[in-house]
């Protein structure tokens, strides 16, 4: 017999749809972050990895943690039980210590990881993003199998690249034959992999938590055979110019998932009735023309109150295959309904990085534009002043050994002035906690 996971099922909701479920105080907190880590690297420490709870669960419930993105797990734990033990009796732990099972920290660690992170839904699949991941996974135990969930193509490549056996031990519920093709394990996985359909509809991955995925591009491609798409004239002065007329206005390629050949996004009996060549698997669009990476809409499930979760994105303006102004779209709508509490974004570099070693990354001026972009969308909150924006992913200069985030918080500040709006930013700072 084969185990199971028993925590992702899809509930038929939208993410502008969705009546709320129970009356709303707009002041309460719903949704609880924990921040691993958000460094971009190059520092093998603190990478991308948030911890995500619905303020509805108790830590100490078995399930009630989401990982969005796994760049570290263990370690960040361990460093926030180590600061939380050295704090004061009276000061707020984050991780509540008499709460846990054990006295020693590592074991508590461990039980954090293995008992009440539900599972892990990763953005994209670069190194720091995903380390934490494989390093831990040994922890994992084909008792209780952690969910993994990702866009089918990041699946794909964590199968074929790196649980290959070569890399690191296949310890998830997939193979491939020797013609490539994608095979089940049905038992003694510790990993169940599930592919997200990329669609507005959202599945629920933790207790009280329910995430919907959308695509989003992060660079070109290394096998891109496209032109090179050459900035518009007005994004070097976005401040003085109308932000929507530098965004494609194209019809949205994302949403249609008929445009995704994918498996069943979660059923693993349907899944290994089916044999599917990677190659297959694949968006040709995505695959020629830009590295895709993904974007977390993650919900509490009792009041519908959202947060947004960007992987590495770059903006539409410089994109090859444009996909944010969807997402603004949408995101829009969860706004006017004041259920939009907060954005983590990236913004790796300050303004000083020449456009052309960006690598897919967000700057504060195409991080101004594409925010500047949602605004123009929302007709009840034009300034986005309810919105929080956490800044995440800022890389370290390794040669001055810091990471410019007083550069970065000027020039937003300045051009989100210039832009008017009004939306406060704030860094994700490893072992931050915060409530929305
Ligand atoms: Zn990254
Ligand atoms: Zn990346």
């Amino acid at each position: 017999m084969g185990t199971s996971v028993s925590l992702a099922s899809s509930s038929k909701v939208s993410t502008s749809d969705r009546n709320v479920t129970q009356p709303l105080d707009f002041d309460s907190k719903s949704i609880e972050v924990i921040v691993l880590g958000s460094s971009g690297g190059p520092a093998d420490k603190h990478n991308s990895s948030y911890l995500v709870k619905s303020t509805s669960t108790r830590l100490s419930d078995k399930g009630s943690l989401l990982a969005i993105d796994a760049g570290c797990l263990l370690a960040g734990i361990m460093d926030i039980l180590e600061n939380d033990s050295s704090k004061s009796p009276d000061s707020k732990q984050i991780f509540s210590l008499n709460e846990l099972p054990y006295s020693k920290l590592s074991a508590n660690a461990h039980y954090i990881l293995t008992e009440l992170l539900a599972g892990v839904c990763l953005t994209h699949q670069h190194m720091d993003h995903i380390a934490g991941l494989i390093l831990n996974s040994v922890c994992f135990s084909p008792e209780s199998p952690k969910l993994v969930a990702a866009l089918p193509n990041c699946i794909d490549s964590l199968v074929q690249n790196i649980f290959n056996g070569s890399i690191w031990p296949n310890l998830t519920n997939e193979s491939t034959d020797t013609y490539g093709n994608r095979v089940a394990i049905s038992e003694g996985y510790s990993i169940y992999l599930q592919r997200l359909v990329p669609t507005k509809i959202y599945s629920n991955v933790a207790k009280g938590l329910s995430v919907a995925a959308y695509p989003i591009s992060h660079g070109k491609h290394p096998g891109c055979i496209g032109p090179e798409k050459p900035p518009p004239a007005s994004v070097s002065n976005i401040s003085n110019s109308p932000l929507q007329s530098s965004l494609p206005t194209g019809n949205s390629p994302l949403l249609s998932p008929s445009s995704f050949i994918s498996t069943s996004p979660s059923s693993l009996e349907s899944f290994s009735t089916t044999t599917t060549t990677y190659s297959e698997t694949m968006n040709t669009e995505s695959r020629t023309l830009s590295y895709d990476s993904s974007v977390y809409f993650v919900q509490n499930e009792q009041n519908s109150t959202v947060i947004l979760i960007f992987g590495d994105v770059e903006a539409d303006s410089i994109s090859m295959n444009p996909r944010n102004k969807a997402v603004w779209d949408d995101a829009a709508l969860i706004l006017e309904k004041r259920l939009l509490k907060a954005i983590f974004i990236e913004c790796s570099y300050s303004n000083s990085r020449p456009d052309n070693i960006l690598y897919g990354h967000l700057n504060p001026k195409y991080l101004i534009e594409e925010l500047s972009y949602l605004a123009s969308c929302t007709r009840s909150n034009p300034s986005l002043d309810t919105l929080k924006i956490i800044i995440t992913h800022v890389k370290l200069d390794v040669t001055i050994c810091e990471a410019p985030y007083d550069e970065i918080l000027r020039e937003l500040t300045m051009l989100a002035e210039s832009n008017k709006l009004k939306c406060t930013f704030e860094f994700a700072y490893a072992g931050a906690h915060m409530y929305f």
